[in-house]
């Protein structure tokens, strides 16, 4: 290569990287928001588009055992649901609801229910939830549930967040 190319070719990386140093050195605080904004973005965006249409559950119906179960340990069939910043709700979840949805690949089981009042599991549809959604869900249980059972979400044997 021809030295003067080559200088030139080795010169480059050198000063984008003194570009980066000298940003991060006039601005320490990029770095913290450029990091708190990914783990946001993971926080949020992380638990979609995992599920696969092609493994799904033969079974979609919860069975009548899995939904009194689901009742009983939401404490007295209260919907499961709780607003950011905001109680929860205090109406009956009558519907048993995939965590993960189904027609993402959801399993029918316990691990993957939850109890919703009609409004609330009309309004989650067939989204799947972000790892906070689940974070806060699995957080809140640890305080109805009753002891001894596990307020793990897992939507696929061994699957979770
Ligand atoms: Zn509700």
């Amino acid at each position: 290569m021809h030295p003067i190319t080559s200088a030139f070719a080795d010169a480059t990386p050198d000063v984008n990287t003194m570009q980066v140093q000298h940003f991060v050195e006039e601005r320490p605080w990029a770095i913290v928001i450029v990091v708190a904004l990914v783990l946001i973005g993971l926080a949020i965006g992380g638990g979609r588009y995992r599920g696969r249409p092609d493994q799904l559950d033969s079974r979609r119906r919860f069975t009548d055992a899995q939904r009194r179960e689901g009742s009983r340990r939401a404490g007295d069939g209260r919907c499961e649901h709780k607003l950011p910043m905001w109680v929860r709700c205090r109406k009956t979840g009558t519907h048993a609801d995939h965590i993960y949805p189904h027609s993402r690949g959801g399993q029918t089981t316990l691990s993957n229910l939850q109890m919703l009042c009609p409004h609330h599991n009309l309004a989650k549809s067939d989204k799947i939830p972000s790892a906070l959604y689940v974070w806060r869900l699995e957080r809140r249980r640890t305080r109805y549930f009753p002891a001894g059972v596990s307020p793990k979400v897992e939507w696929r044997r061994g699957r979770t967040w």
